[in-house]
């Protein structure tokens, strides 16, 4: 297949404003994933750093008690994420689920590192190098990109310098051992923005691919596939509570005409101002399709015959009330369509082909028309005292 460089659509660096929604909906579940991952490491790594301490050092520790004390922040908050990931209960947001662990994972790291640096530990190199894994690893939490990032270290870091000041400490003393977790928080924000823009650069192509498999290219419109979707969906839905949907399908009239007396491109014009002028008459449940040439199928939810009637009669007219307006030409164009509508007794072979009837009956009765076709009745509803009869027998 040829590309044509009108194919082409440039790299978007930020989502359009009508997939936000969607987007939304998309970083929520990328966050939910990343808290449970944060909350099973910080889980397994801090207790294991709690409890093997003498393994590692072969000396025991004198501030077990006081690190346990840094830690419980840290493993409740992992311990929350957990139980609202696993059973739903309490519901938190993934990203203040991420928040809070990101800020008790700060705490705890520079808290630890100023009590065994102003204290008599000798250890204060492996809580240093504790913290340039964590501030590495803090930055994937910020899933956001850099806008969450800078909370994650704004907060605690200011804190940290307060109380080492406090404690004595000189700020020009602790930089030397800050250096290389001061790198990787560096190294984590880049890293923080390059994946940010990767999921969006992802989630645009994976949207784009979705809108290209679902419209027709031609007019924007819904294609006959994605509304057969639509339809298998609101068809169930018919079934299950008894909802009730109606389709209007229209036909252009004598469109073979246009294409011969004005040309092909005229003709695909029309057929472009005809999806504009339909669409703009549509509630935004409803859904507009490109049902085959020139032929469009309305889905319209929820609504019953006289609903659909009153659409279908907005429909026709916004064709009707005036021309089209092409290069020079001015083209009358009328539409007739067919309506009925659906309980869902009935499949939906038998509904498009009861709107098709519909169709072919304004066609025969002289075109720019509606024709409706009811739809089986559904079972009257059992009186009081036939309820009361059938259920004593
Ligand atoms: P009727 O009132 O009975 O519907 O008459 P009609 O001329 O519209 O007849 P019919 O519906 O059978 O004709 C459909 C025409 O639509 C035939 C085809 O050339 C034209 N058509 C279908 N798809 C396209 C398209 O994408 N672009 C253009 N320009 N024309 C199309
Ligand atoms: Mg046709
Ligand atoms: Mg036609």
């Amino acid at each position: 297949m040829m590309v044509k460089s009108s194919d082409l659509q440039p790299p978007l660096k930020r989502v359009p404003p009508k997939w936000i929604p969607a987007y939304e909906a998309y970083i929520r579940i990328v966050e939910r994933k990343v808290a449970v991952i944060a909350a099973w490491t910080l889980l397994v790594t801090v207790l294991f750093y709690q409890f093997t301490h003498e393994l590692r050092l072969a000396h025991p520790t004198e501030m077990w008690l006081t690190e346990l004390g840094f830690r419980i922040p840290v493993l409740l908050s992992a311990l929350i994420t957990l139980f609202s990931h696993y059973t739903g209960k309490p519901f938190i947001q993934s990203r203040q689920l991420l928040r809070i662990m990101g800020l008790s994972l700060m705490t705890m790291i520079l808290a630890l590192f100023l009590i065994h640096y102003s204290g008599p530990s000798a250890e204060t190199y492996q809580v240093t190098n504790m913290m340039i894994i964590s501030f590495f690893g803090v930055s994937a939490f910020s899933v956001r990109g850099p806008r969450e990032w800078c909370l994650m270290f704004l907060i605690p870091l200011p804190v940290f310098f307060l109380s080492a000041k406090a404690m004595g400490l000189s700020i020009a003393e602790l930089l030397p051992p800050m250096f290389d977790p001061f790198v990787m928080m560096i190294i984590g924000l880049v890293m923080s923005e390059a994946l940010g823009q990767l999921r969006v650069g992802e989630f645009i192509a994976r949207q784009r691919l979705k809108e290209h498999a679902t419209t027709d290219q031609l007019t924007g419109l819904l294609n006959r596939r994605a509304m057969l979707q639509l339809l298998e969906r609101e068809h169930s839905r018919a079934q299950r509570y008894g909802a009730t949907y109606s389709l209007i399908l229209g036909d252009l009239d004598w469109f073979k005409r246009v294409n011969d007396t004005y040309g092909h491109n005229v003709g695909d014009i029309v057929l472009q101002e005809t999806a504009r002028r339909l669409g703009s008459h549509m509630r935004t449940q409803d859904a507009l399709c490109r049902w085959g040439g020139e032929e469009i199928l309305i889905l319209l939810p929820e609504t019953d015959l006289d609903g659909a009637r009153h659409v279908a009669e907005k429909a026709r007219l916004s064709l009707a009330e005036k021309p089209m307006e092409v290069k020079e030409h001015s083209i009358p164009q009328t539409i007739s369509l067919g309506i009925t509508s659906c309980y869902g007794l009935d499949d939906i072979e038998s509904t498009i082909k009861r709107a098709d009837d519909a169709l072919y009956l304004a066609k025969n009765n002289g075109r720019n028309r509606t024709e409706e076709i009811a739809p089986p009745n559904p079972e009257p509803a059992l009186t009081e005292a036939e309820i009361i009869f059938d259920t004593a027998n």
